[in-house]
C-alpha cells in the first residue's frame, strides 16, 4: 500500500496573491507572503494597486 509523504512544513494561503507560501507575515488571522508584504510597502498610497491590498486585507477581517 502506497502511503503519501505528508509534508512537515506548513504552507500558508496568502490572503492577496491566494498562492501558498512558506515565508510571510501574520496580520491578525490572516497570512501575507513575503513577496506581497514587499510589494504593499513598496507601493505608494495613491496606487490603484494599494486599494486593492487593502480591499484584500479587509474582506479577510470580515469573514
Ligand atoms: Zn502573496
Amino acid at each position: 500500500m502506497d502511503t503519501v509523504a505528508v509534508q512537515k512544513t506548513t504552507l500558508e494561503k496568502c490572503i492577496v496573491c491566494d498562492e501558498k507560501k512558506l515565508t510571510g507575515i501574520h496580520l491578525f488571522t490572516s497570512f501575507i507572503c513575503s513577496d506581497c508584504e514587499r510589494d504593499m510597502v513598496n507601493t505608494d498610497t495613491s496606487d490603484p494597486k494599494y486599494k486593492y491590498y487593502i480591499d484584500r486585507l479587509k474582506s479577510v477581517k470580515r469573514s
